[in-house]
């Protein structure tokens, strides 16, 4: 009798642990961790296409970088300073 109960506990805490993996794995996406740097370039987080900026030389992402269009191409920069930078630099 005790060892059915003892089993029995043991699946409620099994059902309890895989419980809280699952609602771990659901709520990660809705919860976005704050980057307070956002220096770091991590490409491995990042969904969108990555372009390298010609400023500095960093790489940004496509989604969330400045845009600059000069004949026919674009450009993607990291912040303003790089974007006006590129500006001043070409005619
Ligand atoms: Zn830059």
């Amino acid at each position: 009798m005790i060892q059915f109960l003892l089993r029995i506990i043991f699946y409620v805490f099994l059902l309890f642990l895989l419980l809280r993996v699952i609602r771990s794995l659901f709520s990660r996406p809705s919860k976005p961790r704050p980057n307070p740097s956002g220096s770091s370039p991590d490409s491995s987080a990042v969904t969108g296409r990555m372009e390298k900026d010609p400023v500095c030389g960093m790489y940004v992402d496509v989604s969330t970088a400045l845009r600059e269009e000069r004949s026919g191409k674009s450009f993607f920069f990291c912040s303003e300073e790089c974007r006006r930078r590129f500006l001043k630099s070409s005619p």
